[in-house]
C-alpha cells in the first residue's frame, strides 16, 4: 500500500515517521525524503511563532476595514472599507498562508500552502474590484 508524503503529497512506499511540535503538541506525519523534512520543519517553525500575527492580522482587517466602512458610508458607498477588509485578509494569507487541516490532507502541505497563497491573491483582486465598482460606478 503507498502512502503520501505529508509535505509534497508524492506517492511513496518508503516514508519515514517523523515527530513535529506544533503549539506545543507533538504530532507524527511521514514523509519522503530529507528535504521534505526540512522544508516541513521550517514552515511548522514559521507557523508556529506566526499563527498569533495571523489571528491578529485578520480580525484587525475585518474590524479596522467595518469601521471605515459605517464611517465613510455616505462618502464613497463603504469602498475603501470593502477594500482594506479584502486586501487586509489577502495580505495576511500571502504571509501566513496557514490553511486547514482537511486542506492539508487533501494536497499535502506544500500545495496547501500554495493555495494559501492563490487565495489571498484572489483576496486582493476581490478587493480592489469592490473599491472600483463602489468608489467609481455606483456614483
Ligand atoms: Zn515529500
Amino acid at each position: 500500500m503507498t502512502e503520501k508524503c505529508f509535505w509534497c503529497s508524492k506517492e511513496s512506499s518508503e516514508l519515514t515517521k517523523i515527530q513535529l511540535q506544533f503549539k506545543k503538541k507533538p504530532e507524527e506525519v511521514k514523509i519522503c525524503g530529507v528535504t521534505c523534512e526540512k522544508e516541513l520543519r521550517n514552515f511548522v517553525q514559521y507557523a508556529d511563532t506566526h499563527i498569533k500575527h495571523y489571528m491578529f492580522g485578520f480580525v484587525f482587517s475585518i474590524l479596522f476595514g467595518l469601521v471605515i466602512t459605517f464611517w465613510r458610508i455616505k462618502i464613497d458607498y463603504g469602498a475603501l472599507g470593502t477594500f482594506i477588509i479584502f486586501a487586509g485578509s489577502g495580505l495576511v494569507l500571502i504571509k501566513y498562508p496557514f490553511v486547514t487541516p482537511q486542506t492539508v490532507a487533501l494536497l499535502g502541505a506544500k500545495k496547501a500552502i500554495a493555495s494559501g497563497r492563490i487565495l489571498g491573491t484572489i483576496s486582493i483582486i476581490l478587493g480592489v474590484v469592490f473599491w472600483f465598482v463602489l468608489a467609481k460606478l455606483i456614483p
